[in-house]
């Protein structure tokens, strides 16, 4: 009998695509109505911090909102201090701008440090590329030719989604622009779904892109860049989460550091014995070779094909037992990103 047949999932719990919802600049109304939506509706996302801008309600308790949704599992991004256009910044204040943000973030806010960057207007140069390659692990973009957002072409929808495919990564470098989707008051639930759609097709990430919110008692940043009534943030995020059940909604962290660890890694059977019952134990070797030890990258997901009428009874990794989910003739499990040996045991039915 042959041994299962092994895969790594492009994406966690063998998702198709995956969205990261990120939420720039740190705005009154990020703080004080687009972070409570998130936490009810239990959706994960990325808030990308301009220092500067916390000096528009001093008086807020912005460190202790920020730690606390950091403690509720949301990525605090670095969104540099003051917002300038990178590509017209000299280097010594594009050093500061990025330098110094991170490091206020990482001194006020307990937990892992800042691990990604967005670029302020989604601009970036090799310049930029490079400062912000040194302490981060990822950085959202706005790439030239890459789609802005729906915008006043959403008979464009297909062209935009299939600039979002899964390797969008060649090199270290590429991984400091990933391009991003511009959400506003011109996309609808139905241009979400539809876009996705297409994106599975591809297995691409999509970082979204909010800013401002209001409502009707909280003009907050009615004025702002791409505001949206609060309520048309709440549809957007409803059609998100309608696609949970095929697209990872996570941070842009996670999408990062799971994207790397696949990349890294490959498993292969290594050896095998089989039982007088019928059963047997097999062997595969995954190696993972992480160029950030000091990192931990996200644990990856793999699905063995399970046919010969045996079924899946037991899986670990090294010594440690893993729980395992049945999805058709298939098991699923995750395992974390290092050099060790996987073993599944089967047994005849
Ligand atoms: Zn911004």
């Amino acid at each position: 009998m042959g041994a299962p047949d092994v895969k790594l999932e492009k994406w966690f719990k063998g998702k198709s695509a995956a969205i990261a919802i990120t939420l720039d600049d740190w705005t009154p109304g990020q703080a004080m109505l687009g972070a409570d939506v998130l936490m009810q509706m239990e959706l994960p996302a990325t808030f990308y911090v301009t220092l500067h801008n916390m000096q528009m309600r001093p008086s807020y308790g912005h460190w202790e909102r920020l730690q606390q949704l950091k403690d509720l599992g949301y990525e605090i991004g670095n969104h540099t201090m003051t917002h300038p256009d990178l590509t017209q910044a000299p280097t010594q204040q594009c050093i500061y701008e990025i330098n110094e943000a991170k490091k206020i973030l990482d001194s006020h806010l307990k937990g892992v440090p800042v691990e990604t960057f967005a670029y302020p207007h989604g601009r970036f140069n090799n310049n930029a590329v490079e400062q912000v390659m040194h302490g981060h692990l990822g950085a959202r973009a706005f790439v030239p030719g890459m789609p802005t957002g729906i915008g006043k072409w959403p008979e464009h929808l297909n062209y935009y989604a299939d600039k979002f495919f899964y390797d969008f990564a060649n090199s270290e470098k590429d991984y400091f622009s990933v391009s991003q989707f511009r959400v506003n008051d011109d996309v609808t639930p139905e241009h979400i779904k539809r876009l996705m759609q297409r994106v599975m097709t591809k297995n691409g990430l999509v970082p979204m892109v909010f800013h401002g919110f209001y409502d009707e008692e909280n003009s907050l940043d009615k004025e702002m860049y791409d505001a949206m009534h609060l309520q048309t943030f709440i549809a957007l995020l409803e059609s998100i989460k309608s696609l949970d059940e095929q697209v990872w909604i996570t941070t842009f962290t996670n999408a990062v550091k799971y994207h790397r660890a696949a990349a890294a890694s490959s498993i292969n059977l290594k050896w095998y014995e089989d039982y007088e019952d019928g059963g047997a134990r097999y062997e595969f070797l995954l190696r993972s070779v992480d160029p950030y030890a000091s990192i931990k990258l996200h644990p990856l997901t793999l699905t063995a094909e399970i046919t010969d009428g045996r079924r899946c009874n037991f899986v670990s990794q090294g010594s440690k037992e893993l729980d395992f989910r049945v999805v058709g003739n298939c098991v699923q499990f995750e395992v974390e990103p290092f050099e060790s040996i996987v073993a599944l045991r089967l047994e005849t039915i």
